[in-house]
């Protein structure tokens, strides 16, 4: 066994409120939940890992912008404070924003590669390549937004587009840290990934799979239902996907969680808080 990770905090960096038929294929449309917007902070030799970061706060809290970037009434961000959500979660974790070595994101959708902008120039970024190119294929300037970009879709060019990032490109699983092994889930976007993580003897082993969009809500696990956004993927390709995760946790004996649960995210988030995983040596 290899050096694994010490630590695992996970952050709640804002709420979507938005129709469940979002999250399970299917759901009626008129059913509403308030989402998590989840990131999850690992302690590895070397540093900490961030795993996604949240809303681009700048397109929630300039208006102008708001009106672009999240004008459908539909799905709706709701910010936790009117500072930056990453840096007072980070604060309450005890952490400094300085103290994170490496970033990875799930996918580029803006509720998760929002706040790259504060780690541009300074930290590796990891990402899958399918993700990169789907994203970069977005119009670069603001007007042209055709139906079917990746704009429509919920990927914000500005989020990620700056020649400053220290992008670590994939093509499929790897280890990206010590303990923490991304997996490509395809489906809910073009280069969707999901992180394997292995906790370190010293901390009791064992782990977690967090699966991020590629199921978003316990439901999906447990009853095997797609989630209801995919991009350029039919329903029977996210199932897949949350089988190969079940089929990886089983095999390792580690829980599986998932990225948006109004329930499992905030009792994750207790539990861990009150454990040794997150506390003391
Ligand atoms: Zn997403």
């Amino acid at each position: 066994m290899g050096v694994g990770v010490r630590r695992i905090v996970p952050l709640t960096l804002g709420w979507e409120d938005l129709p469940k038929s979002v999250s399970v294929e299917g759901a009626p449309e008129r059913e509403r939940l308030r989402e998590p917007v989840p990131g999850v902070l690992l302690e590895c030799d070397g540093g900490w890992l961030l795993l996604d970061t949240g809303f681009n706060t700048a397109l929630i809290t300039d208006l102008a912008l708001r009106r672009r970037y999240h004008g459908d009434p539909a799905i709706q961000p709701v910010l936790p404070g009117p500072g930056e959500p990453l840096g007072e979660a980070l604060a309450g974790a005890g952490v400094d924003m300085a103290d994170i070595h490496a970033v990875a994101v799930s996918h580029l959708h803006n509720d998760h590669a929002g706040g790259l902008k504060h780690f541009v120039g300074r930290v590796p970024v990891h990402i899958q390549r399918a993700e990169l190119d789907y994203g970069m294929s977005a119009p670069p300037g603001p007007g042209g937004s055709p139906e079917g970009s990746p704009e429509k879709n919920g990927i914000y060019r500005v989020d990620f587009d700056d020649p400053r990032i220290d992008w670590r490109i994939a093509d499929g699983d790897g280890e990206i840290a010590p303990g923490v092994t991304a997996v490509l889930t395809a489906g809910h976007t073009p280069g969707h990934q999901s992180f394997v993580v292995s906790l370190d003897e010293s901390v009791g082993g064992g782990g977690f799979v967090f699966a991020f969009d590629a199921a978003d809500l316990t439901e999906n696990i447990d009853r095997e239902v797609a989630v209801g956004g995919r991009i350029n993927a039919g329903p029977e390709v996210s199932v897949e996907q949350i089988r190969k995760l079940k089929r990886i946790a089983a095999a390792r004996g580690y829980r599986l969680v998932p990225g948006h649960d109004p329930v499992a995210w905030p009792a994750l988030t207790a539990e861990l808080a009150a454990s040794a995983v997150r506390g003391q040596p």
